[in-house]
Parts: structure tokens; sequence; C-alpha cells
């Protein structure tokens, strides 16, 4: 089976209509993938009625000036969110730490990533929150995840060992990672190289969740998973594109209104 992340994302999508919630975004410089990705999430607002206002910097934006930004557009939105990569010069950390917690719909505030650790309710981050919905019940699962990025990997297995799976996080300095891939009955892959996984690495049945976003080397957008040769042993395969990037935008969104609704109370 395929799953299909587009039409997930646009269930999801379709339950948010006539939310009057507002999200602010800000982009600092002009990285090609990132003006991509706003614009993605821009369009994405407007497809379900969420107000949304971008705000450019240029590249040599100061943090003082990032966050000054972030306290204006706090005055008006519900969500904010800052998309990464900043430049170098950029203290990320400080930017992230700016942004009000309950206003934090991408979830990188320390504040909401101690409550994901807790498990206390709140904003939840976007991919991980994707997946998630994807997996469905995942109890006494096996998942091993490939990846400890904050965006994905750590956060994924905090909210994957709430839903009461067995978890295994691998990694770069991971040792015959093949030897946990093949005992997976749910193998994500965060990495983002392209044709990392292949079938000897999975597991006859296994679901199999793609969050690579690549380039092959014809310059085709592709994920980390050999895809047909994966399918073909599979149980269950996210696509890449039209996968987990959906569900992402998806849970923005889901995020924002959740927000708006929350400040409202
Ligand atoms: P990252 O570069 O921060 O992390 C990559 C991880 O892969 C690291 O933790 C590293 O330890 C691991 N890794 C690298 N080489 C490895 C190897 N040989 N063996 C085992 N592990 C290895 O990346 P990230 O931000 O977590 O993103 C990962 C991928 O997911 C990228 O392609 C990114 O573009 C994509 N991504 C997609 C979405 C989405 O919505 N679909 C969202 C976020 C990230």
């Amino acid at each position: 089976m395929i799953i299909d992340g587009k039409a997930i994302a646009a269930q999801v999508k379709a339950s948010l209509q006539g939310s009057d919630a507002k999200l602010a975004v800000i982009m600092v410089g002009d990285d090609p993938a990132s003006s991509v990705y706003v614009r993605n999430k821009e369009r994405a607002c407007a497809e379900v009625g969420i107000r949304s206002c971008s705000r450019r910097l240029p590249a040599t934006a100061s943090t003082k000036e990032v966050i000054a930004s972030i306290a204006e557009l706090s005055a008006w939105a519900d969500g904010i969110l800052v998309q990464l990569p900043l430049p170098e010069h950029i203290d990320g950390k400080k930017v992230l730490g700016a942004i009000p917690p309950e206003k934090d719909v991408d979830c990188f505030h320390p504040y909401n990533i101690g409550k994901l650790l807790t498990g206390e309710a709140g904003l939840r981050p976007c991919t991980p929150a994707g997946i998630l919905h994807l997996l469905g019940d995942v109890r006494g699962k096996h998942c091993v995840i490939i990846g400890r990025s904050n965006i994905v990997g750590k956060p994924l297995a905090l909210m994957l060992l709430h839903a009461n799976a067995t978890v295994t996080v691998c990694h770069s300095k991971t040792k015959d990672l093949a030897s946990y891939t093949r005992q997976a009955d749910v193998l994500i892959s965060a990495v983002g190289k392209p044709r990392f996984i292949t079938a000897d690495m999975v597991k006859p049945g296994a679901v199999v969740i793609d969050v690579g976003i690549n380039r092959d080397e014809n310059g085709k957008l592709c994920g980390d998973v050999a895809f047909e040769e994966v399918a073909a042993k599979a149980s269950a395969i996210t696509p890449a594109p039209g996968g987990v990037g959906p569900m992402t935008v998806a849970m923005l969104l889901k995020n924002t209104v959740e927000a708006a609704s929350y400040q409202k109370r």
C-alpha cells in the first residue's frame, strides 16, 4: 500500500476550514529551498482561510533585528514561525527562544520541547506529528528511526514513546545499521541521502516512512528510500515527494489553529 500523504493532508486541511487564525512567517536571506517552503506554507494557509503574513529580512539582518520582527508580528499573529536554516551569523537559539511559546507553531522553543518530553498537552513539532498521524496506532510496535535531529528524529522518538511504541534511534555513528533496520515493524528514515534505504535493510511487511527530501543525480526530488525495491517488500510505504512533506504543512496549519484557540481561552 502506498500511503498517500497528499490525500491525508487534504483531509486534515478540510477539517480546519473556517478558522480565523493568523500565521506570521519570518524568513532571513533568500535560500531558494526556503523560499519554496515559505510559498507552500502561504498557499496552504490561503487554502483553509488562515490569514498569513510573511516578513522577508535581508541575509545581513542581525539577531536583534530578527527578534524585533518576532516581537512586532506577535501583536498580530496567533502563530509565528522562523524559517530555518538561518544565516550562520544569527544566533538561532536566541531567535527561537524569542518566539512566545504559545505562538510557537513549529514547537522549537525549549518550553514546548520540555512539554513534549514530559508528555504534557501542547503544540507538537510538525513533521513528527504528521508521521504519527500517518501511522495511527503504533502500540507495541518496534519503530526504528534513522536520524537524531532536533527537528525530526529526537521529537519523533519521544512522540512514538508516548504512543507506546518501542523505539530505537540510529544515527551516523550507529554500527551495523541494517541489523537494527531489519528488526523494524516501522522504519522511519530522516537522513537526507538518496537511495539510502535499500530492500535488504527492510523486514518483509514493514511500514516504511521516508522523511528525506533530496535531489537525485538528475536533479529530481526524491526521498531516502529506494522506492521501487522497498515498496515490493514493505506492507506500506510513503512516497517522497507526496508523503511526509504535505503532512508537515497540514500539521503547521493545525498547530496555528490550535495556538489561536489556546490563546482565546
Ligand atoms: P539532519 O541533517 O539534521 O540529520 C540527519 C541525521 O541523519 C543525523 O542525525 C545523522 O546522524 C543521520 N545520518 C547521517 N548519515 C547517516 C548514516 N550514514 N547512517 C545513519 N544515520 C545517518 O537532517 P534533518 O533536519 O533531520 O532532516 C533529514 C532529512 O529529512 C533531510 O533530507 C530533510 O530535508 C528532510 N526533512 C523533511 C521534512 C518533511 O517535511 N518531509 C521535514 C524535515 C526534514
